[in-house]
């Protein structure tokens, strides 16, 4: 079978990717630290302020100079959104599945390059980095199928069965209008690209605001749009605080919808922020989770300890979807905790370029610093550090934010802390009595984005009846609440982790950027299947049958 990346199978790459990477981030070091415009109708803007970029792995880096946007370039770019929107939203829906396509196959034929970027920017290990530059092309690819499949969500329905007439109804999914996109720091190709993608094949022009951590991956992204032919206009990419810029682009009457990924928090301050306008706009948001794993007493132990550790310090804890919470039954708890912590001890921490690499380094100082309050709140807490605990330190490590991975076991259930999304590579252990206690536990937070779990066969129905999550797996390997993708895994959240109830990639994901119009077209029965050929004039002298309907409708009517 040819090798296809996925996060599932990312952990056997054939050789090439190896060589490919390495010859990129040779490539790219010798590049660094130009500037990069904002792109605002198709030419490149550049604001007063500018902003310094550098690599978590070592700040001593400057990645790229990009730009502090500010309101003025907020309202610009949804000016120029506004005005391509009527020719791009009149562009045949073939013809936009074929530039999204192409800005598909033009994001995969760059990604060495974006791979490279990302890991210096995120701090992702090589393998995660690619991942997350293929998921982008697989994500738009996948937007373009389902329009494709549908046929542009243009879809007879029902025929009235008038009489004298004769009616088509056709249902037609249309575009919103301006799309606003705020993507997150840990996935910054895929969360920008997923919900670009598909609202540009629905026919939305889009206005781009990435993580001020991650505007040059994100502006290496935007140059793939452009690359692909997107009329000006149709894409708008803007840099700057969120608390600005982001703001001034939430506030705003002139964006149509939105789609935001990102903190619980922030989102749901968006979402308030958002309605403050004299009609409801559609808002999509993916928020923030606290996955857990339940672990039964008839698990694969080995199975159980492979796909927690991947999913609880994949990217350094930063995902979404990190295993957060384990719950494990008493009955095996002391074994799988004793494998959990001899997969962890052999964790490689380090520069993520390196193909040895499992953790590169956290995002910024302030989660670094983060990461330090909550050890020691667990520590006071009375919690155990299992693993990890500490951030490196000494030679290379004194330069970026490198954590160790952590699992903490004996923290009370009720300490705040088995609720907070800490977004690190911190997971708590806890041990429970039985699966329905397990259960409660699992389901009792604000959050319902992933869940995995590990048991008997006869158990996973029960699992996957009980458990409040979007995205949800049993018995992998590859990752027990990770490693989602478009095709396979469409991903989003219940409850606090998510609003539209329809995941990522998946079969209704599309038709959330367009709204519904139905169009109902009457025609005297004279043009329609018997006398269509008879043309307007004609209809005076009706054939045998239609003169029999009309004569048939004029009893009706009690007309003559
Ligand atoms: P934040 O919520 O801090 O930021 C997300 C985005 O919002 C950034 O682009 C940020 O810009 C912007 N922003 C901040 N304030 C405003 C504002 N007032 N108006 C408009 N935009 C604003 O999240 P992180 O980047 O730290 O990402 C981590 C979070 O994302 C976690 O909670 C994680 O669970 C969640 N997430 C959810 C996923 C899902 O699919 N459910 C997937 C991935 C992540 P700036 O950087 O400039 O502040």
């Amino acid at each position: 079978m040819a090798f296809k990346l996925t996060y599932a199978t990312m952990f056997n790459p054939p050789e090439e990717l190896h060589k490919g990477f390495d010859a990129a981030v040779l490539r790219l070091k010798q590049n660094l630290g130009k500037e990069y415009g904002m792109i605002i109708n198709g030419k490149d803007v550049f604001a007063e302020e500018k902003l310094e970029d550098r690599s978590p792995v070592n700040t001593d880096w400057v990645l790229a100079r990009m730009q502090k946007g500010t309101a003025n370039h907020a309202q610009q770019a949804i000016a120029a959104a506004r005005n391509a929107f009527p020719a791009w939203s009149r562009t045949p829906w073939q013809q936009r599945v074929r530039i999204v396509r192409k800005a598909a196959s033009i994001i995969e034929q760059r990604i060495f390059d974006l791979g490279a970027a990302m890991a210096l920017e995120v701090g992702k290990n090589r393998m995660e980095s690619l991942g997350d530059v293929q998921e982008t092309a697989d994500l738009m690819a996948y937007s373009a199928l389902m329009m494709e499949q549908n046929k542009g969500f243009i879809k007879p329905m029902g025929k009235d069965p008038l009489v004298g007439y004769d009616g088509t109804n056709t249902s037609v999914l249309r575009p919103y209008g301006v799309w606003l996109v705020v993507s997150p720091f840990n996935f910054p190709f895929a969360l920008t690209g997923g919900p670009a993608g598909a609202a540009l094949v629905a026919g939305n022009t889009v206005v781009i605001k990435p993580a001020t951590d991650t505007a040059w991956i994100v502006r290496l992204y935007a140059e793939c749009l452009r690359d692909a032919g997107f009329p000006d206009g149709v894409v708008n990419f803007v840099t700057g605080p969120g608390s600005s810029l982001g703001q001034a682009l939430v506030d705003s009457k002139d964006v149509d919808g939105t789609t935001f990924t990102g903190s619980f928090d922030v989102g749901m301050r968006l979402f308030r922020d958002f309605a403050q306008r004299n009609y409801v706009r559609p808002v999509i948001l993916e928020l923030g989770g606290k996955n857990p794993a339940i672990v039964s007493r008839h698990a694969n132990l080995a199975d159980a300890a492979t796909g927690i550790v991947r999913s609880a310090f994949g990217l350094q804890g930063q995902k979404c979807s990190a295993a957060s919470r384990v719950l494990v039954e008493e009955p095996v708890y002391d074994a799988l905790v004793g494998r959990l912590k001899d997969i962890t001890d052999k964790m490689v921490i380090g520069d993520p370029t390196e193909r040895t690499t499992n953790l590169g380094p956290v995002i910024n100082q302030s989660s670094y610093n983060d990461f330090k309050n909550f050890n020691e709140e667990i520590n006071q807490a009375g919690g155990r550090f299992l693993t990890g605990g500490h951030v490196r330190t000494g030679g290379m490590y004194d330069k970026g934010f490198y954590c160790e991975p952590t699992f903490v076991t004996d923290l009370p259930f009720d300490h705040r802390l088995w609720q907070y999304e800490m977004f690190l590579p911190i997971t708590t252990i806890g041990r429970v009595k039985n699966l329905d206690k397990a259960m409660e536990i699992a389901n009792s937070v604000n959050y319902g984005l992933t869940a995995g779990f590990y048991g008997s066969l006869a158990e996973t129905e029960w699992f996957f009846d009980r458990i409040e999550a979007g995205v949800t797996y049993a018995n992998r390997p590859q990752g027990a609440t990770t490693g989602a993708w478009p095709g396979f895994q469409p991903f989003g959240g219940w409850k606090g982790s998510g609003a539209s109830g329809k995941n990522g990639g998946g079969l209704y994901y599309v038709q959330l950027y367009m709204h519904e119009q139905i169009r109902t077209l009457i025609k005297p029965a004279a043009l329609g299947k018997t006398a269509r050929k008879a043309g307007p004039k004609r209809r005076a002298a009706p054939g045998k049958t239609s003169r029999k309907i009309v004569k048939k409708a004029a009893r009706k009517t009690g007309r003559r």
